[in-house]
């Protein structure tokens, strides 16, 4: 049995998929889509040596070899140009998600589908499917195990001005009715769908959050130069912004 977070990722892999699964470490997520039949074909790649050796393992115990190839490698260095049409990369932070992704474009022609779940700076990849021409079509927050998960799906548009009308849709400013413009920023922040519809999940989240900053704030005011009081000042109206949309 998946968790919970790994679960919601399986269920968006479309039956039949050519998977890579990337930074797999045990293989549990291609293993469990082989044994229910729900893809044709995956590659599980790992970069470091324990992790790859776990998901070798993973494979061989389950029976799936003809199914899942484990390999070693950095990000999509592990896959061959048009291998592979859906991608998920999870349990990493935002930046190296998206430098997986930038490595290599030519590994993402043929790549219909990402299936992204970053555990910290999920702004960063929604800001990189932005420029990089994908289409975020779903987004989903989870709690388990007292942590907080987004998963994020993109998909690629065939015809680029229904992908720019999306996007543009997507990151439009929003007034609040509390009268805070829910800027582009924001949105990238906290997730143009999940902000649509805010789940209790993504209000304890943001109210933790607002907490941080706070932290943050009380830390800054003992700094004296100049500089810092500037910083300062920018950071507490962006957090008194914050405090108004939570
Ligand atoms: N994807 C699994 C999940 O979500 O449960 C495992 C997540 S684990 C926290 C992150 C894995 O990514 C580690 O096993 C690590 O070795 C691997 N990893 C980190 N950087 C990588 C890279 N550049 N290429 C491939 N794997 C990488």
């Amino acid at each position: 049995k998946l968790s919970k977070r790994l679960q919601w990722i399986a269920d968006w892999v479309p039956e039949g998929s050519r998977l890579a699964d990337i930074g797999s470490d045990h293989a549990l997520l291609p293993v469990y889509l082989a044994k229910h039949k729900r893809i044709s074909f995956a590659v599980a790649g790992e970069v470091n040596q324990g992790p790859f050796e776990a998901a070798r393992r993973q494979v061989q115990g389950a029976c799936m070899e003809m199914t899942v190839n484990v390999r070693h490698g950095d990000g999509l260095s592990v896959v061959k140009q048009g291998e592979v049409d859906c991608i998920t990369i999870a349990g990493m932070g935002g930046s190296l998600i998206a430098t997986i992704l930038s490595a290599d474009p030519k590994k993402l022609e043929g790549v219909t589908r990402l299936i992204l779940q970053p555990n910290v700076g999920e702004d960063i990849v929604r800001r990189w499917l932005r420029e990089q021409g994908w289409a975020l079509v779903q987004e989903h927050i989870l709690e388990e195990d007292g942590k907080i998960y987004e998963v994020l799906l993109a998909e690629r548009l065939a015809d680029r001005q229904l992908l720019e009308e999306h996007n543009e849709r997507l990151y439009e400013t929003r007034q609040l009715p509390c009268g805070i413009a829910l800027t582009e920023d924001w949105l990238f922040l906290m997730g143009p769908l999940l902000s649509l519809n805010p789940s209790s999940v993504f209000v304890q989240k943001w109210e933790h959050e607002l907490g941080k900053w706070e932290r943050v704030l009380r830390t800054m005011e003992q700094a004296e130069t100049e500089e810092a009081r500037e910083r300062r000042t920018a950071f507490a109206k962006k957090q008194a912004e914050m405090e108004r949309i939570v």
